[in-house]
């Protein structure tokens, strides 16, 4: 099948590996370039979603997504020139608590998994915590530890997946598409300025632009910027060992050699420019929680745009609009995470066959 695909994020370059791969005809169309917003500038962090239920769809969605990042280190490696290593690594995560009201809902998510063996998690003590980070504030209670949490360099990941997807035949064009083409029904292409390009299917995902193109089609995706601002530190060694996350941020030594701190939730559009206020609230949440973080020197800072649902969850989607579209974008917090799952599952849909992973929780239609 002729398959176009607009975005060259993680979304539209997991799709791009997976269908290439399956030797299907795919060409992606890119604007700017390959992973130049929220995939190339995400943290990385591979938390699996605790929703309190193994069996709900979006936890399920997260963890086959994490047993794929664990083959695509492997897999993408054999024969990459450039990326080689996507420094991708298993670091537990700690997600700290200083109120007695959250230690209460976060030991009662600690006992739901208790019963089973296949997830690491703990509540530990303020005592127990100390052991393995010393210089946490002590002002935090406890916090949930999570064993089977990851970390990958999300610019090589999506490169790699790229370059893999090339090797397969895929083909590059850096356009905006200004629009899809339908007939009779079914998609028929997309419109780069004034070209037509043929296509069977088109999937859309153009990570928080998608909205925009699909509303030509009068397809409505609720789906919107989410600004998120990061900050890269020269901190003081030792290197931790394990991520710390707390209320919406977080704190890590990456493998580049710097301590990377977060983050924003901020509604501004799709304004991605840094902001001073970012800097001073990030700084401030983390050295409450680190104190010797005080220390540190800011070397580097960056923001971009997630793409959001109302309910923080991706759209994966077959059935909305003329058929051959498929829509693939709202990864969220976790796009990076669940980008090789979102990747797999769009390209079966694109094909119409059937995803590995059962999707159908995360179609349009649970907005309507
Ligand atoms: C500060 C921050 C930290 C994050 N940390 C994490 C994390 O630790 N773990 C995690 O799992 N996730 C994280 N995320 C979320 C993650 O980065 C995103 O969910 C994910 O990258 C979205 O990928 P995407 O491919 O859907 O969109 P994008 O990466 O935005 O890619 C969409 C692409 O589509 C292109 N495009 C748009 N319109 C068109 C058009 N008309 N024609 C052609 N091309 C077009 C754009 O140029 C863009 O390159 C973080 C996000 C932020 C902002």
């Amino acid at each position: 099948m002729k398959i176009s695909i607009v975005g060259g994020g993680i979304a539209g370059c997991a799709t791009a590996y997976y269908l290439a791969h399956d030797g299907h005809d795919v060409t992606l169309f890119e604007r700017d370039s390959l992973a130049s917003h929220a995939s190339g500038f995400a943290l990385g962090g591979i938390n699996p979603v605790i929703t309190g239920s193994r069996q709900a769809p979006y936890e399920v969605l997260s963890n086959y997504s994490i047993g794929l990042h664990k083959d695509l280190s492997t897999q993408l490696a054999v024969g990459s020139s450039r990326c080689k290593d996507l420094n991708f690594l298993r670091k537990a995560s700690l997600m700290l608590v200083r109120e007695e009201a959250e230690a209460v809902a976060m030991r009662r998510v600690y006992e739901s998994y208790a019963d089973d063996n296949s997830i690491d998690v703990r509540w530990l003590s303020s005592g127990e915590l100390s052991h393995i980070e010393a210089r946490i504030s002590s002002e935090v209670i406890g916090g949930l530890y999570i064993g089977e949490a990851y970390e990958v360099d999300p610019y090589k990941l999506t490169l790699s997946l790229w370059q893999a997807a090339e090797r397969h035949g895929a083909q590059m064009v850096i356009r905006e598409v200004t629009g899809i083409a339908v007939s009779g029904g079914r998609v028929s292409g997309v419109l780069t300025d004034s070209q037509m390009h043929k296509a069977d299917a088109v999937v859309v995902a153009a990570g928080p632009w998608s909205s925009r193109l699909l509303s030509d089609l009068g397809v409505v995706v609720p789906v919107s910027p989410l600004k998120g601002q990061i900050l890269r530190l020269e901190a003081p060694d030792p290197a931790m060992k394990i991520s710390l996350w707390w209320d919406e941020d977080y704190a890590t030594n990456k493998s580049d050699g710097l301590m990377w701190i977060g983050t924003t939730e901020e509604e501004v559009g799709f304004d991605d420019r840094t902001t001073d206020v970012a800097r001073d609230q990030i700084v401030g949440s983390a050295v409450e929680m680190l104190p010797y973080l005080e220390d540190a020197e800011l070397v580097q800072q960056t923001a971009c745009l997630r793409p959001m649902t109302p309910d923080r969850m991706p759209i994966l989607d077959n059935v909305s609009g003329p058929e051959g579209l498929v829509i693939a974008t709202g990864g969220g917090r976790q796009g990076i995470a669940l980008g090789p799952a979102m990747g797999i599952a769009t390209a079966a849909l694109a094909t119409d066959s059937e995803p590995p992973v059962d999707v159908s929780a995360f179609s349009l239609a649970r907005f309507s």
